[in-house]
């Protein structure tokens, strides 16, 4: 009859512990899901002069409804005014 019960508190233990390192494992992918390190290092291209910056330094500007990335003020100016210049 102890044995049994041995073997009850074990499982119950046993059962604890696996819940606990399921909850774990899932707290671990939803931070690593809140962070996401890949979308800051995402590259974009500057559309005037064709250089790739990663898109947290890029000079984020909206033309024509359209958000563009750039590497610098000068090739934003150009391109705004290249744009307009067609039109
Ligand atoms: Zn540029």
């Amino acid at each position: 009859m102890i044995r049994l019960i041995v073997i009850v508190i074990i499982v119950y233990f046993a059962y604890r512990g696996f819940r606990s390192w399921l909850r774990q494992l899932g707290s671990d992918r939803t931070g690593a899901a809140e962070s996401s390190p890949e979308i800051d290092d995402e590259m974009v291209q500057d559309p005037y002069c064709q250089t790739y910056v990663p898109k947290r330094d890029g000079l984020r500007t909206r033309v024509g409804g359209e958000v563009l990335y750039f590497c610098s003020e000068t090739c934003r100016d150009r391109y705004i005014d290249e744009s307009t210049a067609r039109k």
